[in-house]
């Protein structure tokens, strides 16, 4: 039954009657009706009718615009005309408007049904036509459209997997469907033997894919690869490409990388004379170029890859331990050194944070940058090895932690500094023998002037290295640690028995010396001598260096549970590059007077002592102004 919509534009109730209730609806089709020109532009415009009638005597404008305006907007629907005009006029403009019909009142029931079903048909034919001319028009888009589709994907699967042998397969299978050939292949130059070789391969045998080799010389893929530029067979007689491998039609496309050729891609028929066109070398060169790049991939791929694996083993091997951590904190790398100096064995530590795998408290602070040195720290492991930890922070990577075996430059540090120690003891005895019978010589009678400045020289000298063999002991002691004398110790007496010591030389200089205390001094735990020494050490230091008439001013104070001692002075000052280097033992600034005797070990001393306490140092300083020397120590709860 037909159910086409038919949109029905007729003013007069009568003949509405006969056309819709009478004559179109039982026949099953669906009717609209309008009775206006403006009622019917619209229901024509949302309903889209597939025929359409209008009948004359329309108040609101000529019947016959209205179907020339309808046909303009839709050309391809018929429209039947209802007219009380004459018969000779309305034919002429009907066949000029492209109206397809004209009936004149009476209205009657057959000829409207019968006009109707040839508008219909008449409707179908066009739509028949329209669509065989549409295809015929979009066929070769749509072609290119799955062409375009088909090299989108071979694009894709470049991007998307490193899995070369899989692109390969994608860009043959893709040059193959698209150029209609038999089968294709990727042939690659092999740099040692100088020849061409089947990379990937799709509907050849296995057997001849893995045999086959093609001279560069002398063979049309040679040619291409040499040249770079594409090649086209199409002929009727098969042509030769190697012993047994004839082709009737062939496209080679050159494969390059960088601009250099890197191999050939090859589509051919063997059984069918088909022949490839112009369109189809474009094709497949685009192909080619996503082949290349996949080819390209690959070889850097692997190459890092090897470069990765290779960096790994020397990584594995290094006797330094050498432990990487992600951004978590996770290691990603703990190599056969770390393993065995942290005893860690063998387990697998993936996914554990590194909390839970190292149980060293030193490691973790380390790690976590809470010593006082946030990249480095000593290390006591097993076995009573000692090992330089450095913490090293790799953007995007995470934390490096490396660890140095140093056990052995411990154990000539204390080597030395028993030596150090024996060798002073022992030089003590003779020293103070000497300096004793020098003090006699004097007495036994008349020296002369000249004897007697000899004798001074004697007396300076021995001083000089009896100071210097008492700072080696000192500095020996000091630095094992400190010794059993630990006691609550107030502060206030110990500045002020330094002081006390230290008044009469800077009196001799005319220098200022002064205490400033914020408040009352408290008390730290430790060893008097030890901190007596540290504070004669320093303003020792100050009143040496301090030029006649100077200050020397002793603050000290007390803030967040510390004490801090500063010793300022008007001094010299110390040049910036060695501002980091006085703690050292025996070195000495370059800007000190010749004159002025020092070992250089005076504030050796005074860092070991400071460390021995669980306190800091540090100086300020400007060449010509003066330095300030700071120490802070935990106060004692
Ligand atoms: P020294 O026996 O030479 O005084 P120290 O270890 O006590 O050895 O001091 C190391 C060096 O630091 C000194 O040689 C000097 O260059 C510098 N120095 C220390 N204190 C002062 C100061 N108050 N003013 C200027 N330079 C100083």
């Amino acid at each position: 039954m037909a159910n086409e919509r038919i949109l029905l534009v007729l003013s007069n109730p009568e003949v509405r009657q006969i056309a819709e209730d009478q004559t179109l609806s039982p026949e099953g089709y669906q009717v609209s009706v309008a009775t206006s020109c403006e009622e019917a532009e619209r229901m024509a415009a949302n309903t889209r009718p597939d025929i359409m009638v209008i009948g004359d005597q329309l108040e609101d404008g000529d019947h016959l615009e209205l179907a020339a305006k309808i046909l303009e907007q839709r050309p391809t629907m018929p429209v039947i005309v209802y007219s009380h005009l004459g018969t000779r006029t309305v034919p002429l403009e009907v066949v000029r408007l492209g109206v397809i019909d004209w009936l004149s009142p009476p209205l009657r029931s057959d000829r409207l049904l019968a006009s109707v079903q040839r508008g219909l048909k008449r409707r179908k034919h066009w739509q028949d036509w329209l669509d065989i001319e549409a295809r015929r028009q979009t066929g070769p888009l749509l072609q290119r459209l799955d062409e375009l589709e088909a090299l989108a994907q071979v694009g894709q699967s470049v991007t998307a997997h490193l899995d070369i042998d899989r692109v390969l397969k994608n860009a043959l299978e893709a040059a193959v469907s698209l150029t209609g050939a038999e089968e294709g292949s990727i042939l690659l130059y092999d740099e040692d033997t100088s020849d061409l070789y089947m990379r990937a391969a799709l509907n050849f045998q296995d057997e001849f894919v893995s045999t086959f080799r093609l001279e560069t010389e002398d063979s049309l893929a040679g040619e291409v690869f040499h040249s770079g530029e594409p090649k086209v067979i199409n002929e009727q007689t098969p042509q030769k490409i190697k012993t047994a491998y004839l082709v009737h039609s062939l496209i080679y496309v050159p494969l390059k990388a960088h601009g250099e050729s890197i191999g050939v891609l090859g589509v051919d028929n063997r059984e069918s004379g088909r022949g490839f066109e112009d369109r189809h070398v474009t094709l497949l060169s685009a192909i080619a170029d996503y082949a290349a790049i996949a080819i390209e991939n690959a070889n850097l791929y692997s190459h890092t890859e090897v470069e990765r694996s290779k960096l790994e083993r020397i990584l594995r091997q290094i006797q330094d331990g050498v432990i990487v951590l992600d951004a978590s904190g996770q290691p990603t790398l703990i190599n056969r050194a770390a393993r065995k100096a942290l005893e860690l064995g063998e387990a697998d530590f993936s996914n554990w944070h590194y909390s839970r795998v190292f149980t060293h408290e030193g490691l973790i602070d380390v790690i976590e940058g809470k010593n006082e040195d946030p990249y480095r720290v000593e290390l006591e492991l097993a076995g009573g090895r000692t090992y330089n930890a450095n913490v090293t922070e790799i953007p995007d990577i995470g934390r490096v932690v490396t660890l140095h075996d140093i056990t052995y430059l411990k154990e000539l540090d204390r080597v030395k500094s028993d030596f150090v120690t024996a060798v002073s003891h022992d030089l003590r005895s003779p020293l103070t023998a000497i300096l004793g019978y020098v003090e006699l010589i004097t007495r036994a009678g008349e020296v002369n002037q000249q004897q007697s400045m000899f004798i001074d020289r004697v007396q300076t000298s021995v001083k000089n290295i009896t100071d210097l063999i008492n700072d080696l002991l000192d500095l020996g002691r000091i630095e094992v640690g400190l010794d059993e004398n630990i006691e609550r110790v107030p502060l206030a007496s110990i500045i002020g028995y330094s002081m006390d010591g230290i008044k009469h030389l800077a009196d001799q200089k005319g220098q200022d010396l002064s205490v400033n205390a914020s408040g009352e001094v408290p008390a730290v735990v430790g060893n008097p001598i030890q901190l007596r020494q540290m504070l004669d050490n320093i303003l020792g230091n100050a009143v040496k260096y301090t030029p006649n008439g100077g200050t020397i001013t002793l603050r000290t104070g007390q803030e967040d549970g510390q004490v801090y001692l500063q010793i300022v002075d008007t001094g010299p000052g110390i040049p910036q590059e060695s501002q980091a280097r006085i703690f050292d033992k025996f070195y000495r600034a370059n800007n000190v007077p010749e004159e002025i005797q020092g070992t250089g070990l005076g504030l050796a001393i005074v860092q070991s002592i400071v460390e021995n306490h669980r306190g800091r140092i540090w100086v300020d300083s400007k060449v010509g102004e003066g330095s300030t020397f700071t120490v802070v120590l935990p106060v004692t709860e």
